[in-house]
């Protein structure tokens, strides 16, 4: 899988197509949210969950006055319906949330499920049916179960769709290529951490909020993973080198990767430093980044 020392996850997001409307299994449909761009691939997967004529709409996309038309579509012709029972929402970023007055203006209000996130919220805020982890949301034909998944952004969900032994992911883990870790709301070690709660559920398939499914769940959050892992000894190694600055750091890391990604990879970048430094192991004086000696252990 590894091509080169470089990278543990291949593919990318740019340039990848999806269908407007596309059947993933009995009780799985989606609904492209007509928003492609550099940081969205294709745009954000919405998806009708639930076998009746009024299933549960999860994530809202991002406000695209193309998107609801497609959503009747699909209810129509693969529900023969049209209104939905509840939105349940992965997190508050705007591809994700931003078609709610759209929708609630089509449906009226539903119950909304989402953990909130206090400034980020937008329009949602009034409508919140709060979910948290372990909460439950049934629908005919679909049983879903809220996973805390904090570290993309720290109201993120994952939702276990029982029936098929399915994750719907969000935006931590993607369909293609690798996720951001914003610096408002992100946080490495608690992504790390929520990748590894996915793993142990061991699903047999992930339905991205972001790109295509993922049938090699397992080997998918394992590789992403690894790829964190490896990136971090990467840092380790060009702080032990004496580079002290993220912008060199890119430079030498990214060295294969279009001069035009250096800014998100910055970001990355400063997810693994704050992570490092979160552990006492790197340290920073203004923008100049150094490593520590490692903790003492108490191991053998
Ligand atoms: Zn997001």
């Amino acid at each position: 899988m590894t091509q080169g020392p470089g990278r543990v996850v291949q593919g990318a997001m740019i340039g990848l197509k999806m269908p407007d409307i596309d059947v993933w299994s009995e009780r799985v449909v989606t609904v492209l949210g007509q928003n492609p761009g550099p940081f969205t691939g294709p745009g954000t997967n919405t998806f009708l969950v639930g076998t009746s004529a009024k299933p549960l709409l999860l994530d809202l996309g991002q406000g695209q006055p193309a998107w609801l038309p497609l959503l009747e579509q699909a209810l129509h012709e693969h529900r023969g319906g049209s209104d939905i029972e509840a939105v349940v929402i992965t997190h508050a970023h705007p591809d994700h949330i931003g078609g709610f007055e759209d929708a609630r203006r089509r449906f009226g209000e539903r119950p909304l499920y989402k953990l909130p996130w206090p400034g980020m919220d937008g329009a949602t805020s009034a409508s919140i049916t709060l979910a948290g982890e372990g909460t439950v949301v049934e629908t005919e034909g679909a049983t879903l179960r809220a996973i805390h998944t904090p570290g993309h952004a720290e109201d993120h969900l994952c939702w276990w769709l029982e029936e098929e032994r399915a994750v719907f992911t969000g935006d931590v883990v993607l369909g293609a290529g690798t996720t951001i870790i914003p610096e408002h709301g992100g946080d490495l070690l608690d992504y790390l951490r929520s990748l590894k709660r996915l793993l142990e559920l061991a699903p047999s398939v992930l339905y991205p909020a972001h790109g295509p499914p993922v049938r090699d769940a397992c080997g998918r959050i394992a590789a992403y993973i690894a790829h964190r892992e490896l990136r971090e000894q990467q840092i380790i190694a060009a702080l032990r080198a004496g580079q002290a600055l993220v912008v060199d750091m890119v430079a030498g890391i990214y060295a294969d990767v279009p001069v035009f990604l250096h800014p998100a990879a910055a970001v990355s970048v400063g997810s693994h430093l704050r992570k490092l430094e979160r552990e006492g192991r790197a340290a920073r004086d203004g923008e100049s980044w150094s490593v520590l000696a490692s903790p003492p252990t108490t191991a053998d």
